[in-house]
């Protein structure tokens, strides 16, 4: 074992806590900058429902308010009364179990030699254990075990002049992905990784200045979009106006591929402008290409196949419709009645509707297959309680084979059924009547620019690793 990996080992930091999901919003120059970054959020939902929090300023200092919970149930009129100021970064957090507490919910604050500091992070750092145990070494001490701690302690620890040199120095070594908004008294400093994996938009609101993950936030405060933060820039906004510096090297752009097939809101507008829904019903038209299917009836697994499946069906022209009703308020918690209730997990979410079913052949398309498990029970349960004759399940995606470091929840590799399975034994295991996935070639001829992308999940093709740091990494996931 190296030393590196001993360290690693070593850390406090542990790995089970290296799955951030995350939605980021900011704004910068407006009188209700608490109650537009509390409507981002809201619009940010999606990209974590764990904690939320907003830090302000009021030009002489921070405030900040954050909670476990859904931003809806966070922020009471009152509370969002005690964050003042024309200035606000928020910030939405996605967690896997256990890591779910009070500490790790963002915005960070912390007071250092240069003032005060607010960070809001989405993305993941693929090097965040070394960094964070040589900080330990150095005497820092975490509160947290969220990777986005060591940002700040490297920005404070920095022996750059001011503030801006000391970011530089602090993201130069930073490896991984960062959708970074960093806040002090009187700025907001935006930064995205030189790969830009993740997604983070500029927009404009009246003489104010706003920052978005995904663009489906400045639609719902009326903001115009402007331009992405580009990967590698960092985008300074204060009293002056904007200011853009390119300071980090130069990278292959390596934007999240998985934003368009699953993350992202279908509304929104990333990676250069691209329309979410657009590109999902693409995929859904590919797939037909690639795979016609003699059906009836097009259905979606809802709310993530809705696109692709209404793209399949009109390139197939095999009709569309819901044959899967979903409930939007099954909470994280439940009480599984005595007695078997079959397909009663499933059940909860997702319900067919037998009258438009029954007797049929049925296409469902969904996103994707991660273990396996989800589409099984519904497969089954199209069978038995919707009385479908043939279900054909077609994923809009390629088999899943590589977990995600850089910011989507993924599970190890060996959880991941298509890592370890093929595509006729997951199909053996669904019990579909058929199962087809859409080709990595046809995902990236749906995809303006693909090379642009991080593919990584699909073909184990990891941009932000050296080969060492590759298997170091990898190892601490299987
Ligand atoms: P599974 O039963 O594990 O195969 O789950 C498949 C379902 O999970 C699909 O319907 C996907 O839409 C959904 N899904 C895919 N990726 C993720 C993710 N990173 N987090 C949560 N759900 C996901």
């Amino acid at each position: 074992m190296s030393n590196k990996k001993k360290n690693i080992h070593n850390s406090s930091f542990s790995p089970d806590k290296f799955h951030d999901e995350c939605g980021v919003f900011g704004i910068f120059g407006h009188p209700e900058a608490a109650n537009m970054a509390y409507l981002g959020l809201h619009a940010l939902q999606h990209r974590g429902q764990e904690g939320a929090g907003i830090c302000s300023s009021d030009r002489r200092q921070l405030y900040v308010e954050k909670s476990i919970g859904l931003v809806a149930d966070v922020f009471s009129e009152k509370r969002l009364k005690r964050l003042p100021g024309d200035i606000a970064i928020g910030h939405n957090r996605y967690s896997t179990a256990g890591s779910s507490v009070l500490k790790n919910v963002q915005p960070i604050t912390v007071n250092f030699s240069l003032g005060s500091l607010a960070i809001a992070h989405n993305g993941n750092l693929v090097n965040a254990l070394e960094v964070r145990s040589e900080l330990e070494a150095d005497g820092a001490i975490f509160q947290s075990t969220s990777d986005s701690e060591v940002i700040v302690h490297l920005i404070a620890n920095s022996k750059g002049d001011g503030l801006y040199e000391r970011i530089i120095d602090a993201m130069g070594r930073l490896n991984g992905a960062f959708s970074l908004l960093i806040m002090t008294e009187s700025e907001i400093i935006a930064i995205r990784d030189p790969y830009g994996f993740r997604p983070l938009s500029i927009g404009k609101l009246d003489g104010a200045y706003v920052f978005a993950s995904e663009t489906c936030a400045f639609d719902l405060i009326n903001a115009q979009y402007l331009r992405d933060v580009e990967p590698g820039e960092m985008v300074i906004i204060n009293q002056k106006g904007m200011k853009s510096l390119k300071p980090l090297c130069a990278h292959r752009r390596a934007s999240c591929i998985f934003e368009f097939v699953y993350f992202a809101r279908p509304d929104s507008y990333i990676f250069g402008n691209q329309n979410v829904n657009g590109i999902r019903k693409e995929f859904g038209r590919q797939l037909a290409r690639e795979h016609p299917i003699k059906a009836d009836l097009v259905i979606p697994v809802p709310d993530s196949g809705v696109p692709a499946a209404i793209g399949y069906a009109e390139e197939s022209g095999i009709p569309f419709d819901f044959g899967l009703v979903r409930s939007h308020y099954v909470g994280r918690t439940f009480i599984e009645p005595q007695g078997a209730i079959r397909h009663f997990g499933v059940k909860l979410k997702l319900n067919p509707v037998r009258k438009l079913l029954e007797g049929k052949k049925i296409i469902v398309v969904d996103d994707s297959i991660v273990r396996g498990t989800t589409s099984k029970k519904i497969v089954k349960m199209l069978r038995e309680v919707g009385g479908a004759k043939e279900v054909h399940l077609t994923i809009s995606s390629p088999p899943t084979i590589g977990p995600c470091f850089y910011g989507i929840d993924t599970p190890t590799r060996k959880e991941l059924i298509a890592a370890t399975h093929s595509i006729d034994e997951i199909r053996k295991y669904v019990t579909s009547d058929s199962l087809n996935y859409l080709s990595l070639e046809g995902l990236k001829k749906v995809v303006p620019d693909s090379e642009n992308y991080c593919t990584a999940c699909f073909d184990n093709n990891y941009p932000a690793f050296t080969p060492e740091d590759k298997a170091e990494q990898i190892a601490l996931f299987l």
